[in-house]
């Protein structure tokens, strides 16, 4: 089936052409500074070299419009008309309690999706504008939605209620959530595809580090805890986010910076993690060259990274009582051997052993391990795929409504 996934930005628009039988990226592109003076569009069909332009585009509903030129063009042949794609899935970052799992978006979905805009303030608005741009475009197909929170439903109330009234959570349902959801599952899903050991046995950890970073604790399949909480803010230290902090800290640079709401979402959220120890960049690849030349506060911006990272290890594998493997993703976890090793160093009172051949030489875009033989944990670098999960949640829920006699 031919599943279009949408993930939209406050100015951005991400899509995926993806077939779901073949589990084959046909053409992806993403739009960025919509509303701004120019856009900039980008169009990436698989196998050939992406094409750059700008253009005006004004708002979420243009930059489909522009999507849509574009995949129907007949110098492309990528679709003959709109009907080709079957179905839509969109990313909806928060699913609040109400959702387990992906959902065929219907109004009381759309109403579910607005009353998480407390929740997620900045993802969930522009989620549900790219879920009405995309109606708009495509409207006699299903529309899917995704949650990025759905895999972590299965936290048991120990790990998700924090230390504060227990009113506020039943009254404002603030708790842990966890976020990159669809990645935790996907790169746990293909760990199981090549280890011997029964599901239900298996005790995993995934370490996702992109620009927003998290980790999680996947006990029999499920999701049993996460670094990220009632927002993406908490857990590890993240490319501009602080990941967490003593919370008093926040009452004591308010006071002592007379900072307002607004200047300290912004400081803790743009300007700290990476970038705010640093004092230079939030991308891993300049902190590690500035490091090799000697920049103490990028090496020290390394170094709290991987530590958090350690720590997170260490705590769950005492959540678990055990780790079978530990699984590294996203565009860090991917690509670099110096932050897979750093943060897995003496960790030997658990039995890690990363073979540095094999890691250093480790290529993106295919799993491989990375522990020796003598290693107790597993260690594998996992390419992640939200996409794929997307697409073919999509196409199974799109296919039983094709399938179901009630409509
Ligand atoms: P997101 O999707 O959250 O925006 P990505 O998963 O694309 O982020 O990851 C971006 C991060 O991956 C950046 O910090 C970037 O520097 C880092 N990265 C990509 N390639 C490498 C590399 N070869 N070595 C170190 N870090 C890398």
């Amino acid at each position: 089936m031919l599943v279009l996934v949408i993930n939209c930005g406050s100015s951005s628009v991400k899509y995926n052409l993806i077939e779901t039988e073949r589990e084959e990226n046909v053409c992806k592109g993403l739009i960025e500074r919509i509303g701004a003076v120019t856009s900039i569009v980008k169009h990436e069909p698989a196998g050939q070299k992406p094409i750059k332009d700008t253009r005006v585009i004004a708002n979420h509903s243009e930059a489909l419009q522009e999507i849509m030129t574009y995949l129907l063009d007949t110098d492309n042949k990528f679709i003959d008309s709109k009907s080709d794609i079957k179905a839509v899935g969109h990313r909806v970052v928060h699913g609040g309690e109400m959702f387990k799992d992906s959902v065929l978006i219907d109004e009381d979905v759309t109403d579910a999706i607005r009353q998480a805009f407390d929740l997620a303030p900045l993802h969930n608005p522009p989620n549900l504008k790219g879920i009405e741009a995309a109606k708009e475009a495509l409207p006699n197909v299903p529309h899917v939605a995704v949650f990025d929170t759905a895999f972590h439903h299965s936290l048991p109330a120990h790990a998700y209620l924090y230390g504060i009234p227990n009113r506020l959570y039943r009254r404002y349902k603030i708790r842990k959530y966890g976020f990159h959801g669809t990645s935790h599952y996907f790169v746990s899903r293909q760990y199981y595809k090549i280890t011997d050991k029964p599901v239900k046995d298996t005790k995993v950890i995934t370490c996702h580090l992109g620009n927003g970073a998290s980790i999680a604790a996947i006990d029999g399949g499920k999701s049993i805890d996460t670094s990220m909480g009632f927002t993406p803010l908490s857990g590890i230290v993240m490319g501009t986010r602080s990941g967490d902090l003593d919370p008093s800290i926040l009452f004591y640079i308010m006071e002592k910076e007379e900072l307002t709401l607004n200047n300290l979402h912004a400081l803790l959220n743009r300007h700290s993690g990476l970038l705010g120890l640093s004092g230079y960049a939030s991308d891993m690849r300049d902190l590690i060259a500035e490091a090799k030349n000697g920049d103490r506060r990028c090496q020290q911006a390394i170094d709290v990274f991987c530590y958090k990272i350690k720590q997170y290890i260490g705590s769950y594998t005492a959540t678990m009582n055990g780790c079978d493997a530990i699984l590294f993703t996203a565009g860090i976890g991917e690509n670099s051997p110096l932050i897979r090793k750093q943060s897995l160093q003496n960790l030997n009172y658990l039995g890690v052993e990363i073979d540095d051949t094999v890691n250093e030489e480790a290529k993106s875009g295919t799993i491989q391990k990375i522990s020796s033989d003598k290693s107790k944990i597993d260690v594998y670098v996992v390419p992640t795929n939200e996409e794929l999960v997307i697409a073919i949640d999509t196409a199974k829920i799109a296919q039983a409504k094709s399938q179901s006699p009630w409509v």
